[in-house]
């Protein structure tokens, strides 16, 4: 099998996605997939701690770009910089221009105004890190991305954790990227390039609001999309609605995963709860679900993929805030 690229997502965080991705991960490498996963939300990576990873085999900096500073010297005071910095990056303390490094984006808008030519880069800074378990105990490796808090770009982070990831899977096998919440750069990466999403949600109407804004999302990236309803239990009204979207929209739904304690008392253990609680009930419908994705998606990927994906593009519209000045 080709290399095939599937995403664990949600709009919401907290709905129990990393728990997910790492039972799926298990029991699909159980089945002899190839398969690596990683961990794409690089400002709260968690999907070690449910694997029970206590110690990573390797960390590599992550660098990026530049960050701006202003000779002051050269700064005549002009007020251009702070008026075009779309970040808001540009400070004034004490009749200085400076600017803070840790909203400054490097986007060069603010050089390429500036009269006195009174700013310059600062290259090669520590964005992040990257770090590699190469055979967890469940027998795959996972990559895993974390930023430093205050820089930016936690998106290049993300594309460079999937890089290294694919560069470990080789041109065969299932890479199963564990997505961070909502639909922001880290996830726009997360999704770039990839045939599959399996879009994780809770019955609740904040959950549904934000997977139809997730949905629209997969869908500007020609993705074929899954639903799992975690904790389906404890809000049956909210099923009825749930399942009229996904039926609308053509999403197959995987599974239903029912409210179960112990997946919170594997987590507190340092295991899956496949592997803790094996004959829970969350466990029995985690195992249903891989047979699914295995069976149905993975064994003919090419027809499931062209038999759900969208049918038309969706354009992608990012709305852009910019801080106002006081
Ligand atoms: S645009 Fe240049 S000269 Fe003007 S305030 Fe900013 S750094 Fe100083
Ligand atoms: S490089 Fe971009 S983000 Fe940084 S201060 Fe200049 S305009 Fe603002």
């Amino acid at each position: 099998m080709k290399l095939v690229e599937l995403v664990v997502a949600s709009g919401k965080g907290g709905v129990g996605k990393s728990t997910i991705s790492g039972s799926l991960a298990a029991l699909l490498a159980r089945k002899g997939f190839k398969l690596v996963a990683a961990d794409s939300d690089a400002e709260e990576p968690n999907l070690h701690i449910v694997l029970g990873i206590d110690r990573w085999d390797r960390i590599e900096e992550y660098y990026e770009g530049r960050i701006a500073y202003i000779l002051q010297d050269k700064c005549t005071k002009c007020n251009i910089c702070a008026e075009v910095c779309p970040f808001g990056a540009v400070e004034v303390t004490d009749g200085n221009y400076r600017i803070n490094e840790y909203v400054c984006e490097g986007c060069v808008t603010c050089s390429l105004a500036c009269p006195a030519k009174a700013i310059r880069y600062r290259f090669g800074i520590v964005a992040g890190h990257i770090m590699f378990a190469e055979r967890t105990k469940y027998g795959f490796p996972l990559v895993s991305g974390e930023s430093v808090p205050g820089r930016p770009n936690s998106g290049k982070l993300v594309t460079e954790v999937k890089n290294r990831a694919k560069a470990i899977l080789g041109s065969e096998g299932v890479l199963l990227l564990d997505a961070a919440a909502g639909i922001g750069c880290q996830v726009i990466s997360s999704l770039t390039g990839a045939q599959f999403a399996l879009l994780v949600i809770e019955p609740t109407k904040a959950s549904l609001s934000d997977l139809k804004r997730i949905h629209k999302l997969t869908k500007h990236f020609m993705m074929a999309p899954m639903l799992v309803i975690n904790k389906y239990d404890i809000n049956p009204e909210m099923i009825d609605k749930i399942e009229e979207y996904a039926k609308e929209e053509n999403i197959p739904i995987a599974g239903k995963i029912p409210f179960d304690e112990s997946v919170p008392n594997s987590i507190n253990m340092g295991k899956l709860v496949v592997e803790a609680f094996p004959d829970s009930p969350a466990s029995r419908e985690l195992k249903r679900i891989a047979d699914f994705i295995a069976e149905e998606v993975l064994s003919n990927w090419r027809a499931w993929y062209s038999k759900y994906r969208p049918k038309k593009h969706e354009p992608y519209i990012p709305v852009i805030i910019r801080p106002q000045r006081g």
